[in-house]
């Protein structure tokens, strides 16, 4: 029996494959690499070239593969594209995860772990946040993937299929033997921008926004390394497989950090000097984001490896100097 990784080669799919594989696990990709990456999916996993809201080729996938379980990370996860492009973000989150819906319960495949966010929670009530905490999104990307959890629970009810979903904070770092990493196209997230300074792709790093109410005035964020979210999975899955029930986990270290903490981060992993612009806001961004994981932590048995940013920064640099165009 195979586990089947729904967008198995974009960032955190390709992390995860991998961590799959090292534990002795058969892995089938399915990927429409409109985002992913051919080249980040590991040799030994078998890969369908599918798009989930494709049912015919889901269906095909399901009949020629014995799929035990599945983790599902195949969604556009960009939060300003999902503000001003929202019928793409319904249309391949929730609509695709419909259609996987549909042929799981058709081919009788019960087990799935999904991505989620912190940003299905908008601006938090309290920091650190917690699962139980209201969950009322700030963009039409968090939107999408609250819609994907109700969608997993109504389905759940009447098909008797299980579900985790696992709201990541900011997912950074890569691989630490640098094989695969982190790359987007084009790169909105913080630790890859800032990176292409010293990498020589880019003169500054903005700032966006100094007003927050916040130690140094930028915002506040959980960092957690992509390794760590991986193990998540594998741990959720393998939770699942013992009969475990529908639950929600948030996957974060539980310590924030200012932006320009992060950038403080790199200039000493890199040694650059890394010039910063304060620019004004991003439009739909919380001033702080923090996790509390106790949940993972003692339901899962989750225990993340790369607590400390300084490590988490080293893997992303050595990623991204030896591939400063990505695959
Ligand atoms: N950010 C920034 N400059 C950039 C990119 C991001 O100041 O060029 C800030 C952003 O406003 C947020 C934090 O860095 O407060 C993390 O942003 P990212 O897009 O990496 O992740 P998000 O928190 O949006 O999921």
């Amino acid at each position: 029996m195979a586990i089947l990784v729904l967008g198995g080669a974009g960032y955190i799919g390709s992390h995860t494959v991998c961590e799959l594989i090292a534990a002795g696990r058969d892995v089938v990709v399915a990927d429409n690499l409109l985002t992913g990456f051919r080249e980040a999916v590991h040799p030994k996993a078998r890969f369908y070239q599918v798009d989930i809201r494709n049912k015919a080729e889901l269906d095909a996938l399901f009949e020629q593969e014995k799929i035990e379980g599945v983790i599902h990370f195949a969604a556009s996860s960009q939060v300003g594209e999902s503000m001003s492009n929202p019928l793409k973000y319904y249309d391949n989150n929730l609509c695709g995860t419909t259609v996987l819906l549909r042929s799981m319960v058709e081919h009788g495949v019960d087990k799935i772990v999904f991505s989620s966010t912190a940003a299905t929670y908008g601006e938090p009530e309290r920091i650190p946040i917690s699962e139980g905490d209201a969950t009322v999104p700030t963009n039409c990307y968090g939107e999408t993937k609250l819609a994907m959890e109700k969608l997993m629970s109504w389905t759940s009810r009447a098909h008797g299929l299980r579900y985790v979903a696992l709201r990541y904070f900011n997912a950074c770092g890569a691989h630490p033997d640098g094989h695969i990493g982190e790359a987007h196209n084009p790169e909105t997230h913080l630790i890859p921008l800032i990176l292409q300074v010293p990498n020589g792709q880019r003169a500054k790093i903005s700032i966006f926004g100094e007003d927050y109410p916040t130690k140094d005035g930028t915002c506040v964020r959980d960092y957690i390394h992509v390794n760590d979210l991986a193990q998540a999975h594998i741990l959720a899955l393998d939770y699942l497989m013992q009969g475990g029930e529908n639950n929600v986990f948030n996957l974060g270290n539980g310590v924030g950090f200012t932006v320009k903490e992060v950038i403080d981060v790199a200039r000493k992993v890199t040694g650059h000097p890394i010039p910063a612009e304060i620019c004004p806001r991003r439009a739909g961004d919380p001033a702080q984001l923090v996790a509390s994981s106790e949940k993972a932590r003692a339901v899962l048995g989750w225990k993340p490896q790369y607590a400390d940013l300084e490590t988490i920064v080293s893997t992303a640099w050595n990623w991204h100097k030896n591939h400063p165009n990505g695959y």
